[in-house]
């Protein structure tokens, strides 16, 4: 039995991002992290945007700037490059281990190998976890406030009756390889049946000659396994002008990325969840890492006012979940809406919108990409291209229109 004031299972981003937080304004935090190492087996690819990696303090040894984008589909390509560079692809294992030496630096308790197997409730309210250490032995831990940070799982979500969990799912098969003439300043995308339908495949440089190169397919939409295509997509590479000659895998990816959409609930009395937890992550591309880290950081502010309040209600923490649809709902529910669209296209309906976003300025393209959709950028866009404004009002119509 231990007694905390914060008890985090899931040592990813999301979480090491409050215990930072919660630790440095003076509670008492314990990470609790299933597996052996943070940031290891990677589960992801590490792409993002530069300006949130400076935002959120990410060293620049920690990330590599990509000049250049393209997208192919079967018959189309749209390519846009950037100077200074605007995306770039994280050292995952090193950006998430950083992310848990501030944390400890901060005074927060790591414990490896320890997995949340169940939340404890006194009254409906949620007052700490169950836990089984390396040793398989079981204990309690005791807590004022207990986070879910474990991920797609959502395992203590769902345990806690907070949100029943995911039924859509973005799954990567990925390759890191030692890939030494991949030209590493693009990254490259690929859309379409013959790689990845339902999803896409990607390549994704992040220096040293080490390049990730996977498939993602949605699971919900498609049945497909990404891994059925992967060796195909690295065979057949030099047809996107995709130089792997020479190049060996040195490590293989598996993962999972809910793709539902932002969760119905986020907090209740004792307990919040964050990150992948509660669906945060922008399902446009399958990307939440630095979203993962904002919430963290949000959550972790509105738990310590909680703490030093001496109230962890529900109706308290509410201000976490309120802060965090007002400044991003909008944009991670256009992202989510455009990803159910487009996991459905055929190969011609993405000709025609790769065509679409050969329309945009290096700029807007990047804007798009990085889910920035509720900008000025936008409506400009859209004046200047009658298709667009066309596709994009039949997607504000399936916005406006209540699910069943
Ligand atoms: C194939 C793939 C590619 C991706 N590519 C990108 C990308 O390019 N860019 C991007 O930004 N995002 C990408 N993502 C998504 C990104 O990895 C996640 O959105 C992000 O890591 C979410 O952070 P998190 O802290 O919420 O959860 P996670 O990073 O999933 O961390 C959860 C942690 O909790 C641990 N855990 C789980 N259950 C328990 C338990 N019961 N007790 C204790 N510990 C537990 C897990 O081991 C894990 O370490 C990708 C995902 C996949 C699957």
């Amino acid at each position: 039995m231990m007694t905390v004031d914060a008890v985090i299972a899931g040592g990813g981003p999301g979480g090491l991002s409050a215990a930072r937080v919660l630790a440095a304004r003076g509670a008492s935090v314990v990470v609790l992290e299933s597996n052996a190492e943070i940031g290891s087996p990677t589960r992801t690819t590490g792409g993002t945007f530069i300006q949130d990696a400076v935002e959120l303090g990410i060293p620049p040894h920690l990330y590599h700037p990509v000049r250049g984008g393209r997208m192919h589909s079967a018959n189309r390509s749209v390519s846009r490059s950037y100077d200074p560079p605007f995306a770039c692809i994280l050292n995952v294992r090193g950006v998430f281990q950083f992310l848990a030496e501030r944390a400890i630096d901060a005074g927060a308790q790591m414990r490896m190998s320890t997995t949340a197997t169940d939340v404890l409730e006194e009254n409906g309210k949620i007052v700490g976890v169950r836990v089984k250490d390396v040793r398989g032995v079981d204990y309690d831990i005791l807590a004022r406030l207990t986070f879910d940070a474990t991920g797609y799982r959502a395992t203590l979500s769902k345990r806690a009756g907070l949100h029943d969990g995911f039924e859509r799912f973005g799954v990567g098969a990925e390759y890191d390889m030692y890939a030494p003439h991949y030209d590493e300043s693009e990254t490259v995308g690929i859309v379409g049946s013959a790689f990845a339908p339902a999803g896409y495949a990607w390549t994704a440089p992040y220096g040293n000659h080490r390049v990730r190169v996977g498939v993602g397919i949605i699971h919900g939409d498609s049945k497909e396994n990404p891994r059925d295509y992967l060796d195909k997509f690295v065979e057949r590479a030099g047809d996107f002008k995709i130089n792997l000659r020479g190049a060996q895998p040195v490590e293989y990816h598996h993962g999972l990325i809910p793709s539902d959409g932002m969760a119905k609930k986020f907090v209740m009395d004792g307990m919040l969840a964050l990150g992948d937890a509660a669906g945060q992550p922008s399902a446009l591309l399958g990307e939440g890492i630095r979203w993962a880290i904002r919430s963290g950081i949000l959550a972790g502010e509105v738990a310590a006012d909680a703490l030093a309040a001496n109230d962890v209600s529900e109706a308290f923490l509410a201000r976490y979940e309120r802060q965090w649809r007002k400044t991003y709902g909008k944009n991670l529910r256009i992202a989510a809406l455009i990803n159910k669209r487009i996991a459905a296209w055929d190969d011609a309906q993405w000709d025609e919108g790769i065509e679409l976003l050969d329309q945009l300025s290096a700029r807007q393209f990047g804007q798009a990409l990085a889910s920035n959709f509720v900008s000025s950028w936008t409506l400009w866009a859209l004046a200047a291209n009658p298709k667009l404004l066309r596709k994009s009002l039949g997607l504000a119509r399936a916005m406006l229109t209540p699910s069943p």
